[in-house]
This record gives C-alpha cells, structure tokens and sequence, in this order.
C-alpha cells in the first residue's frame, strides 16, 4: 500500500475509532462515529463479514461490502441454505434468490434463478444495467448469461443425496433452530435440514449503508415458490438517512407483514435497532399466534449511527457482528418464546 493510502487509512481508522466527525482531503470519507460495521445472520456470518470487511477498511463502498460478503456464503459449498450446495426444491432444481439495495435506495432482486451461484452480483446487476427491479426465471438467467455468468450445475453430491433421503417421506415443514446443528458434522436426514439465508448490512467509512440478502429458500419447497429474501422490503429495506434491516426464517411470514421495511420505518420513529426488531416479530405472534409459536423469524437491523440489534421468535438465531473492537463476534438474538 503507498505510503500516502496508508496515511489516510490510518487517520480514517484512527479518527473513527476516536468518535470524531473530520473532514478530510475532499473526495476522502468524513469518518463517522460507528463506522465502519458490518453484520450478518447466522454464524455463518462471520467469514462473510470479513470479506466486507476487507473492503470496508480500504473505504470501499458499502455496497461493494455486502456483495463481496454474501459471495462468501454463496460459494461455501458446505452452507446447504445459500448459492450453489443450497438444497433443491421438491422435484430436485436449485433455485436461487437475492437482492441488494445500496444508499440512494436503488435495488436489485433476482428469484427462482437456477444455474447461476452468485445470484447477487446478478441482483446487483439488474439494479444497475437495467431499469426494473426484479428479473426472475428464465428471464433472470438469461440475463445472467448474456451478462457474462457462467451456467453451472448446483446441486452438489450431498444437496442431491439429502434431497433422495427427503423424497422417501416427502414431508414439507421448516423445522425451526435446525440451524443450530454444524453443516459439516451433522448432515441431517433430508426432511429435517432446512432453511436459512445470509442477510447483511454493512455502514461504510463515509456513514452510507447499504445491505444484501440471499438464499436458497426452504429446503424442498415448491417449485417455483419464492420466500422473502429477494422481496425489497420484506427480507431487506435500507434507507440511508435511517438504517437498514434484513430478515431470516420463513419468508411467507415476513412478507405477510412487509417485515424489514417495518422494521427500518420503526426505527424512523424512533425505536432502537432491537425495539424495532422486536415490533416487527411481535406483530407476527399478534397475527398467527399459533404459526408464530412453531417456526423461527429473526430480524436483523442497523442503524445511522451504528447501532445494531436484533429480535426472533424463537431461540437460536444468531448473528455475526464485525467492527473495528473486533471481527468476529458471534451474538445470540433475544427472542419471544
Ligand atoms: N427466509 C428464507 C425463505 O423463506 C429462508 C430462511 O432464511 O430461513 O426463503
């Protein structure tokens, strides 16, 4: 690193850690208190937030953070809930879905995409080379590869062998806190492994936010069903003059009630990041208390000034947390039942 980049890290990380707002050489961020955090669902949010990381400390974007985070996820083939390795649905296709959403509130979704493992640079690239939201299908593929993606199988021998083991019962419930069992050790009989999604949020060094959301949805659901994940508003909302929030669990419930959105615009009125989190999962057990007592939604939410919190039905949702103190902490989300 020159020595002069390395002189404007240095006072930037130097000036965030001491809570001051400075003004820099122009076209140099103005460091805010807070700043840069990154943070994500899931432990396995923590090799994720670090790639963010990397970006954020070199005062990239927060945009560029969150996708090259989520990426992480996306290709760890031992992760059965996202990108390629992601569990197929009942009649045996990977169907991806993501999105993105950067601090000019422009965003990006692709959902029941198949082929492609990094579903969120294709989300980011509809946001920023076309002019709708959201492509899905085949017409998202097909996007995706007059763009340069590559086709790929992505059902991995061990998503293909737990989706044989699953269609000797073919039973379809999301079975809550299965996430709690490691992906490496404990393979779980294919009906029972299930669900999750990495959503991240990341505040960068010039106080802009912007987050990223993507899955492979509930195990051996339907064809064609699509969850919450790649929905703005419902499994991400980010509202740079607010914060941003991100959802994970079943996604028919976070859609039902517009989850993430609610939880930033909680946050507008004033509601701390686990205030609003808590509202937001509260109004789920107030609409289907008998659905809410047996299934898992956490919520995820980051404000403007750094601060972070989160709520859950249940217990067992965790999520990872990365800033300059420390880059790899794990913390457990309060919950309702
Ligand atoms: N929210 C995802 C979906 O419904 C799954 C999860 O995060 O557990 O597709």
């Amino acid at each position: 690193m020159s020595s002069r980049r390395q002189f404007i890290k240095q006072s930037v990380m130097g000036a965030a850690s001491l809570g001051l707002i400075t003004d820099l050489v122009q076209g140099q961020p103005k460091p805010v208190a807070g700043t840069p955090i990154v943070i994500s669902t899931w432990d396995f949010g923590v090799p994720a937030n670090q790639a963010a990381w990397d970006v954020l400390t070199r005062n990239g974007r927060a945009l560029d953070a969150v996708e090259a985070g989520v990426k992480v996820a996306e290709a760890d083939l031992s992760n059965p809930t996202v990108g390629k390795g992601g569990y197929p649905d009942r009649d045996g296709f990977v169907s991806l879905d993501a999105c993105i959403m950067d601090e000019e509130g422009n965003c990006g979704s692709v959902a029941a995409l198949e082929h492609i493992s990094h579903p969120i640079s294709v989300a980011r690239m509809v946001m920023e080379k076309t002019p709708h939201v959201m492509l899905v299908g085949e017409g998202a593929l097909q996007f995706a590869l007059e763009n340069g993606f590559t086709k790929e199988d992505l059902l991995t021998p061990s998503s293909k062998q737990a989706w044989e083991e699953w269609l000797k019962e073919k039973k379809y419930k999301p079975i809550m806190n299965i996430e709690n069992k490691s992906f490496n050790t404990e393979r779980l009989p294919g009906n029972q492994y299930n669900h999750d999604t990495i959503g991240m949020l990341a505040l960068d060094a010039f106080g802009n936010l912007s987050g990223a959301c993507t899955t492979s949805g509930m195990a051996f659901k339907m064809r064609g069903r699509v969850g919450d994940s790649p929905i703005i508003g419902a499994g991400l909302y980010v509202d740079n003059e607010i914060g941003g929030a991100t959802s994970t669990g079943v996604g028919e419930e976070v859609i039902r009630t517009v989850g993430s959105f609610l939880v930033v615009e909680l946050m507008r009125q004033g509601y701390s990041p686990e205030e609003a989190c808590k509202e937001a999962v509260q109004r789920i057990v107030k609409k289907k208390p008998d659905t809410a007592k047996e299934i898992q939604v956490g919520f995820l939410a980051l404000n403007k000034k750094g601060e972070y919190g989160s709520y859950a039905l249940q217990s067992g949702f965790s999520y990872a947390v990365c800033n300059q103190e420390k880059q790899d902490l794990i913390l457990k989300g309060k919950h309702i039942f």
